[in-house]
């Protein structure tokens, strides 16, 4: 089986502004400048308008925190009021980009098609996306996890060759466990995250399933991550609460220790 670099992403939502982005990235630097870190890598999803401070930070310095956007246009430019397109956050240079966002999915309204064209847009600018997949409370409750976030992961990779596929993170984020403090147990996170690497071998080869990281995020903490860590199909999480405090992200990363 392949090694997968365990990857702990940080999504700030709509929080902190550009001096506090500057703030909590020194001390997530400071806090992990030892060689324990690289064996976890660390990625910051801030809002937009803390993204050119995250740049020069991790520019001015050799830190090897990598960052990206919450979301991206379909669209390389034009009259899109609002939007942020692909060439923009690679100028910026954004590894990675987060696209299907529950809360996108459900504010604005994104669909399978929209995150499909998103994915495209990602892969065509050289950002890497981070594409978020998972079922609701009713759908949990009805036993449908696996055929739901299948459906999503099939409808997200339409028409992705494999050379893109197998650099893409997926993070499964059952959305009744988001915000709610109310965390998957590491067997519901493995159950849906081992049908996920299922369907890429299913779609593309296992080799490639084997290389693709697959995250977990949902109410992840210091306290719950080594267990989520612990299930051999998860390779990393994504946090939302909690990574707004910089100690206990650093903890986080840190889930080995
Ligand atoms: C998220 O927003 O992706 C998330 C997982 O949030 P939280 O960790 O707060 O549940």
């Amino acid at each position: 089986m392949t090694s997968r670099t365990p990857i702990m992403a940080g999504n700030w939502k709509m929080n902190l502004n550009h001096l506090e982005a500057i703030a909590h990235v020194q001390k997530l630097a400071f806090a992990l400048a030892d060689k324990d870190y690289e064996a976890v890598e660390v990625v910051v999803l801030p809002p937009f308008t803390d993204l050119r401070s995250v740049q020069t930070l991790v520019d001015g310095d050799k830190l090897k925190i990598k960052y990206g956007s919450q979301d991206l246009s379909a669209h390389d430019s034009g009259a899109y009021t609002g939007e942020v397109s692909g060439p923009m956050l690679a100028k910026l240079k954004c590894t990675y980009v987060t696209i299907g966002h529950s809360e996108r999915r459900q504010y604005h309204g994104e669909d399978e098609a929209v995150c499909n064209a998103k994915v495209k847009a990602a892969f065509k600018h050289g950002l890497v996306p981070i594409l978020c997949v998972g079922e609701g409370l009713d759908v949990r409750k009805a036993g449908e996890q696996v055929s739901h976030t299948l459906a999503q992961v099939d409808g997200a990779l339409a028409g992705i060759p494999a050379e893109q596929a197998e650099t893409i993170v997926i993070a499964y984020e059952p959305v009744w466990a988001i915000g709610t403090g109310e965390v998957a147990t590491p067997e519901d996170a493995q159950e849906v995250c081992g049908a996920i690497r299922g369907r890429l071998a299913e779609l593309y080869s296992q080799e490639l399933a084997d290389a693709v990281r697959i995250q977990y995020g949902g109410s992840v903490k210091s306290g719950n991550v080594a267990a989520i860590m612990a299930q051999p199909d998860v390779d990393g999480a994504l946090i939302g609460g909690a990574a707004l405090d910089a100690d206990e992200f650093v903890k986080i990363v840190r889930f080995r220790d």
